[in-house]
């Protein structure tokens, strides 16, 4: 039993968790269909990690060259190595070039062609004609893309009268008898106050968890909240073993260098001048996809051919980039190497290492961002009352391998579908039934615990050891010896969160209860990963096994599902993946060998 607290009630049609990208299109969208909607944030809604997207979002507009949205699907499908479900690819594509077109009408601003059209540039992956030659899809704001489209999707939730909770840091969901999820218990960062929000639908968009690495692009908030909470409501987390890696993270802090770069004509070379990338994607180059990329630069250092003292990393050159790049379309990355590396990227080559980015596993849902409960009888099944969006959620567009831009578009798509949904689902004039007595019991005994805990370890330090784990025995290349070591090594490290002491209680302010939070969150994410990868005996996307370096298709063309007992304990079921379209414009694209 929990201490007494008093408890906040609110009310709402839906309630929103996650104000980033995917949370605000969905909080903006039901807004706008006369839901009473209720959006809870841990950030003010414009510091989500969103804010940081630079390079653009993909839609086939053809504004550059000829383009097709089917060749947008194809690219993907390739992209995610078959692990894609091609219905959801097939809806995520089609509407990627109205959804596209509806943010510059809400006034996203972005940059034009000199015909005045929305400017596009090429990507990692993005193809033309089934594969051919690399095409300008990125639609892109210079390289703030991100900022643009979040600040847009603010004003536009404001001014359709979301309401907003900010500072409001959600513990846990509200499952009923009927497993039906009714809402979410959240904590007021600002003045300690205990609220419970009760919603006819509940929307994780909570972001994703590479805070689980030691190194990463990823905002310090991104510590996979939304996936703890659906780990602790008895729900699966899908795909989670598939962490993609970006090759351009700055050497030593990890900022990210956009791939937008390398699509306006940067380009890689290692310790000898040579442009390496040639060796393992002949044709794309160093615009294949990112796996590829991080897998031909892993290789490059372990060989010995990396640069500086240590042989550690790789270089990027824009020194022969014109000026109107670097000051129309390159502007915030120019800053990020002079503030992070003390590099003037005009005139010399930014040191690169590929660096945690995303994480395509995490909730599952199907393609009107309604979260599953996959049965033995019916692998699709819905979980009643909770949908899922965004970099959280598992629809799943990436499979094993997300190209660059395909984030944006997933969370701005899927926002949108989520809205179109609940609108279709929810009627408000329906009353609410009454919540469980202990609706908020799990919530707040979890919060007791961990504000009391007077154990000897400090959660910095509990979190240190995890990222470390994760980035010795998760990395771009994996095999069965040190995931194995991984598994061992993640369970002592998550046993010790019951010696966790919280805090420097003669602080006027510390962040550490939130921080142990988190972690918890983070550890779930971590584990499901470790435990994925150890458990998949084949290579595909991201996850390259070296002791299976092929895919297989026979027995591994599937979604890992990991259920996280309540003594942590990782149970692995697996379900299909989707293997038809949506229509009959485009056919189920086969599988096939992958290379650039
Ligand atoms: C540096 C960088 C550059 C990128 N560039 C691109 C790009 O050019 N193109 C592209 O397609 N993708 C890009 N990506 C990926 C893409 O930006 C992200 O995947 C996407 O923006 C995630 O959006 P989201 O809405 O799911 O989550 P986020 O934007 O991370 O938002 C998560 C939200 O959840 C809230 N939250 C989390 N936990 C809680 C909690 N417990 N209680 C309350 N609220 C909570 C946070 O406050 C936040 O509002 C980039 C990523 C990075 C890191």
């Amino acid at each position: 039993m929990p201490q007494a607290y008093e408890i906040i009630d609110h009310t709402y049609d839906v309630i929103i968790v996650g104000a980033g990208g995917a949370g605000l299109r969905a909080t903006m969208g039901m807004a706008a269909a006369g839901l009473k909607t209720a959006c809870i944030s841990k950030v003010f809604p414009t510091r989500s990690h969103t804010v940081a997207a630079q390079g653009g979002v993909g839609a086939a507009l053809g504004n550059m060259a000829k383009d097709r949205w089917q060749w947008h699907m194809y690219d993907t499908v390739k992209g995610s190595d078959w692990l894609g479900d091609q219905d959801a690819i097939e809806y995520m594509c089609r509407h990627a070039v109205p959804s596209v077109l509806e943010l510059e009408h809400f006034g996203v601003p972005f940059s034009r062609t000199a015909e005045g059209k929305i400017f596009q540039r090429p990507f990692g992956g993005h193809m033309s004609n089934f594969g051919e030659a690399p095409v300008a899809r990125a639609c892109a704001a210079a390289d703030r893309t991100g900022h643009a489209i979040l600040h847009t999707l603010y004003q536009q939730s404001l001014k359709h009268k979301a309401e907003f909770f900010i500072e409001f840091f959600a513990l846990d969901m509200i499952i009923d008898e009927d497993g039906v999820c009714r809402g979410v218990v959240a904590w007021n960062l600002d003045d300690g106050t205990i609220h419970r929000f009760r919603g006819h639908m509940t929307v994780i968009a909570t972001g994703g968890y590479g805070r689980a690495y030691a190194s990463c692009t990823l905002a310090h908030i991104c510590t996979g909240d939304g996936n703890g909470m659906t780990a602790r409501a008895g729900l699966p987390l899908q795909d989670h073993e598939f962490v993609q890696f970006h090759p351009t993270g700055i050497h030593g802090v990890g900022c990210l260098i956009s791939e937008g770069a390398r699509g306006e004509g940067a380009y890689l070379t290692n310790s000898e001048g040579e442009r390496f990338m040639e060796r393992y994607a002949p044709s794309a180059k160093d615009l294949a996809s990112r796996d590829v990329v991080s897998r031909g630069m892993t290789i490059e250092i372990h060989e010995g051919r990396g640069v500086g003292p240590d042989k550690d990393h790789l270089l990027l050159h824009l020194e022969h980039l014109s000026e109107d790049i670097f000051t129309e379309h390159l502007p915030g990355i120019t800053e990020t190497a002079k503030v992070f590396a003390g590099i003037d990227a005009t005139r010399e080559p930014i040191p690169v290492l590929p660096t945690v980015h995303y994480t395509m596993g995490g909730i599952p849902t199907n393609l009107h961002g309604e979260a599953l409960r996959p049965t033995e009888s019916d692998a699709d099944a819905v979980a009643p009352g909770l949908m899922a969006v965004g970099e959280c959620a598992c629809a799943s567009v990436h499979g094993a391998n997300r190209l660059g831009t395909n984030s944006l578009l997933d969370i701005i798509v899927f926002g949108r579908a989520a809205a179109i949904r609940a609108a279709e689902l929810i009627d408000s004039e329906s009353p609410h039934r009454s919540l469980p007595k202990d609706s908020a019991d799990m919530a707040l005994s979890r919060l007791d615990r961990l504000r009391h805990a007077s154990g000897s370890l400090k959660t910095a330090e509990i979190r240190r050891a995890m990222q470390r784990d994760m980035q010795s025995h998760a990395a771009v290349f994996r095999d069965e010896k040190v995931l194995a070591e991984g598994c061992e090594t993640i369970d002592k490290v998550a046993a010790n969160i019951a010696d966790i002491g919280i805090g420097d209680r003669s602080m006027i302010w510390n962040s550490d209860l939130v921080e142990a939070l988190e972690l918890e969150n983070l550890m779930a994410c971590a584990r499901a990963a470790m435990f994925s990868a150890e458990a998949r005996k084949e290579s595909r996307g991201a996850h390259a096994r070296e002791d299976y370096p092929d895919r297989d298709d026979d027995n591994w063309m599937k979604h890992t599902l990991a259920w996280i007992g309540d003594d942590g304990k990782v149970t692995l079921t697996y379900r299909p993946v989707h293997t038809w379209t949506l229509t009959d414009e485009v056919d189920y694209i086969e599988p096939q060998a992958r290379v650039y």
